[in-house]
């Protein structure tokens, strides 16, 4: 009877500061921040930053956002 207790990965968290859903990607930090300047990131950010889908989502979106801001002469 000596059943081992495992505990259950803790799944992976969204690196945005006050979000606590679940990453389902990752994005390299430098990219991340360059696109999205004023967002706060969790502690421990690495090279990489998780994030959930919706801040994919906005990361995707900004991304997009920056050549066409560039294009205005931003
Ligand atoms: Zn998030």
């Amino acid at each position: 009877m000596a059943e081992r207790h495992r505990r259950p990965e803790e799944p992976e968290r969204c690196s945005v500061s006050g979000c606590k859903d679940e990453a389902e990607r990752s994005v390299s930090s430098k990219r991340y921040q360059a696109a999205l300047p004023g967002v706060a990131l969790n502690g421990e950010v690495g090279r990489r930053v998780a994030l959930c889908r919706r801040h994919y989502k906005e990361f995707r979106k900004k991304t997009k956002e920056d050549r066409e801001l560039e294009r205005l002469g931003w």
